[in-house]
């Protein structure tokens, strides 16, 4: 037997080695259910299937990424790249792309991001002339959403009285207009938003029984991971695709369902039996990733859910360190804490950035976390915030280059008609709107026939929106013959957008234009890339594409060395030695929103879970006494899941008796204790030697004054800087810059009466400020 099998254990080779026929692998966090996915492909192309009929759908395309790259070293590369895999999105967006035509969709179709799909609704509901504060964007894009992800067309939705009842319960009974007119108009402009990917394949699948048996009969071998969060259009999907030869193969683990919220659902693994004849089921149970600490206290955890398959997960690894818990005063002493930590460990154990994650419930929380690790000078990077391609710039650029594929993009004109300002006024582009809806067709198609149609639109105008539809013209026109790359460059040049944030002259228009230069190398990469491809074109088509579907997680080269920020939901099936967990505390995590029910506090419990799971040698759990939410300061209390675990596993660094056992080494070079020789030893941080904050000293009197023997970390003084005076000049993390008043109180009492940059005097309290002396 081929030797790559041998880097199984029993139990993960026997699902390896299962021969056809339906299969899956229900097993606990780190047990290798990945890796059974990878090593089962692997062994089926070398049993002689040929790669063009294995479909494999991962949750990331990173993950696809790696995989594929595990499967070349063991079957070689070319065999590889006909595999179908990547995530449900990119997958069926292909596969639309060939055979979307019988719905009555272009293959060159645009895929509508969330910021698009929620433009477009705000339109309509402006359209309609609704409430706009009744009719949130957001809520009703979510509506929408939801409804796609059941499968819940317009018409479904008119014949449905219980939901439509529910909307007009809620005040807002035109919910299944705005939907009707949201399809049609995506329909026109040849678009499809995310959902829509998933939706319209299953429409495909269901009114085109060839287009299905080409498409079963092709993929004669699914597989796919992290089953347990697919949600019933995914579903539906697979069941489609599998129905015919049955050689499906799903790994998953129950207890780390996260996705309820967006639709997931699992019973989709409890039915999996029920769906399926002669189903082998598998398990495994050795965990390979963590420390038995870490092991059993997730353990700990997870058995407190009722609701649950059984599981028993147990490691070989070493005990491992136990899991701390840390409480601090403030959200900014918390940040404090995970950077001096973080910088500790790399000091100690030569360790880089990447080998650190900091998970968090909320995005709002990387803030904090991100002025720390930036004042002691560590590379961080944050997943899942703005994505590179959402931001302004970039979409302005994108969306010339959309329109260059499918001019139809109502999205994409509607963003760049007037921008850079060619003198088209929103009243001009009302009336285009109008007049697209009354014929039918698209704003673009109207702004060709502008010289045929009277909308009462002036001469010049007329010939500004002629102009328009030339340029664009001509860069299809350019399209035909020059690549992606050569393209952009002239897009970005000819339309003036280049020269638009050039001429602002801001650091912000600066940064702005870097950022399209980035795009454009960005766009060169792609290129040259495809070239050594033989079935890729270099296209722009190609590169949108990529884009549209690209996740923050895709963007990761891996190449750089620098700390990962992310929420808990993005970090499913990653692993890193040392994981912070932040803000454990209730009503952040367990989150407010999720305590009202059993099953969500359950989904809760499963997110912590995941969360704890992510580490290979050492867990960190923090928690502050106050943090900063909707713009208030509230008192927070430690969350409920630190008191679940078995406290076997814990050891806690501010235990409430007073001690103090967190000792940073930062802090002993305060007190002259550390071996100066590991300092030197440090490897430079991006070129430069890690900058260690040298307390002045007064703050280094003061500090042996209050606690001579239990040395506080430096990032505990909350008490600001001495140096904080009247006429000082100071920085708020949210107030921004402002000039300092007045001092008064001692003590906790301390307080500054500040006039701030935008106007505003505020009297802050000291202790608990985010204030940076300038
Ligand atoms: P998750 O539930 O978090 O997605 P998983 O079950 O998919 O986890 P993997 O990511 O496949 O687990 O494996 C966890 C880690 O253990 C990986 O680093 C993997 O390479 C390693 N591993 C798995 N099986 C073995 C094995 N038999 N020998 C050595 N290492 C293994
Ligand atoms: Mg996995």
């Amino acid at each position: 037997m081929s030797s790559f099998i041998d880097e199984l254990n029993d139990a993960q080779k026997a699902p390896v080695l299962h021969k056809d026929g339906p299969l899956m692998v229900i097993a606990g966090a780190g047990s290798g259910k990945t890796r059974v996915l990878t090593y089962r492909i692997a062994y089926l192309m070398e049993q002689g299937v040929d790669a063009f009929n294995i479909l494999a759908l991962t949750f990331t395309n990173k993950a696809a990424r790696e995989m594929k790259k595990r499967i070349s070293d063991i079957v070689g590369v070319s065999e590889t790249k006909n595999l179908w895999m990547g995530t449900f999105h990119s997958v069926f967006a292909k596969l639309l792309r060939y055979d979307g035509d019988k719905l009555g969709f272009p293959s060159n179709f645009t895929i509508y991001d969330t910021q698009d799909s929620q433009r477009l609704i705000a339109s309509i509901i402006k359209e309609m002339g609704l409430d706009k504060d009744i009719y949130k964007y957001k809520q009703v894009q979510n509506r929408i959403s939801s409804f796609k992800n059941s499968l819940i067309t317009v018409k479904a939705y008119f014949n449905n009285p219980e939901l439509m009842e529910a909307d007009a319960m809620a005040k807002r009974p035109r919910i299944g207009d705005i939907y009707q007119n949201y399809v049609d108009r995506c329909f026109k402009a040849g678009a499809m938003d995310f959902d829509d990917l998933l939706l319209r394949t299953n429409e495909l699948l269901t009114r085109f029984p060839d287009v299905l048996l080409k498409y079963q009969d092709r993929f004669r071998y699914i597989l796919v991971d992290e089953y347990q969060d697919t949600n019933h259009s995914q579903y539906l999907i697979v069941r489609a695709l599998a129905d015919r030869f049955q050689n499906i193969c799903v790994v998953g683990d129950d207890a780390q369902s996260i996705y309820s919220f967006r639709g997931a659902n699992i019973s989709n693994i409890l039915n999996f039996q029920r769906d399926y004849d002669n189903v082998g089921m598998y398990r495994l149970e050795q965990n390979y990733r963590s420390t038995k600490n870490i092991v059993n206290a997730a353990n700990s955890i997870i058995a407190k859910n009722k609701n649950q398959l059984e599981k028993n997960v147990w490691t070989a690894n070493d005990d491992g360190a136990a899991i701390k818990i840390h409480r601090s005063i403030t959200d900014a002493e918390e940040g404090r804490f995970v950077a001096n930590s973080i910088w500790d460990h790399k000091m100690q154990h030569q360790m880089g950035n990447g080998e650190f994650a900091v998970l968090y419930r909320t995005n709002s929380q990387s803030r904090a976390i991100e002025d720390a690790l930036r004042k002691r000078d560590i590379p961080y990077r944050i997943y899942g915030g703005l994505s590179f391609y959402q931001r302004k710039e970039i979409k302005d650029v994108l969306s010339y280059l959309r329109l260059v594929i499918n001019p139809k993009d109502e999205e994409a004109l509607k963003r760049v008609i007037n921008f850079p300002a060619r003198g088209i006024g929103q009243t001009t582009i009302d009336k285009l709107v109008v007049a697209a809806n009354h014929y039918g067709r698209s704003i673009f198609e109207v702004m060709e026939n502008i010289s045929k149609i009277d909308l009462k639109i002036n001469a010049p105008t007329k010939r500004k929106l002629e102009d328009f539809v030339t340029m664009v013209k001509s860069f299809q026109i350019m399209n035909e013959g020059a690549d992606a790359f050569t393209l952009a460059e002239h897009v970005a040049k000819k339309t003036g957008l280049l020269l638009e944030f050039k001429k602002d002259g801001t650091p912000e228009g600066i940064a702005r234009m870097e950022n399209i230069e980035e795009l454009l190398n960005g766009i060169k990469d792609f290129v040259e890339g495809q070239k050594e491809l033989a079935d890729a074109t270099g296209g722009l088509s190609e590169f949108l594409e990529d884009v549209a579907l690209a996740t923050d997680l895709d963007n990761d080269t891996g190449d750089d060395d620098r700390v990962a920020l992310m929420t808990i939901h993005l970090a499913k099936g990653l692993e890193f030695p040392y994981v912070y967990i932040v803000g454990m505390e209730e009503d952040l995590f367990p989150s407010g929103m999720s305590m009202n029910t059993r099953s969500e506090l359950e989904e809760e419990r499963r997110l912590f879970y995941v969360a704890l799971t992510r580490a290979e040698k050492q867990a960190y759990l923090t928690y502050t006494q106050n943090r900063y939410r909707w713009g208030k300061l509230i008192d927070a209390e430690p969350s409920r899941f630190l008191e679940e675990i078995d406290e076997k596993y814990v050891e806690n660094l501010t235990p409430l008796d007073g001690g103090y056992r967190y000792k940073s080494m930062i802090d002993a070079n305060i007190f002259g204790e550390v071996d100066k020789s590991k300092l030197r030893q440090t490897k430079p941080v991006n070129g430069t030697p890690p900058s260690i904050d040298r307390p002045n000293m007064t703050q280094l009197q003061k500090l042996r004054k209050i606690k001579p023997e239990l040395s506080q970390p430096v990032g505990n003084i909350n008490t600001i800087d001495p140096n904080l005076a009247e006429g000082s000049l100071v920085n708020h993390s949210r107030f921004g810059r402002g000039k300092v008043l007045k001092i008064e109180g001692v003590g906790n009492d301390r307080k500054a009466e500040i006039k701030f940059d935008h106007g505003d005097v505020k009297k802050l309290l000291l202790r608990f400020s985010k204030l940076e002396v300038l």
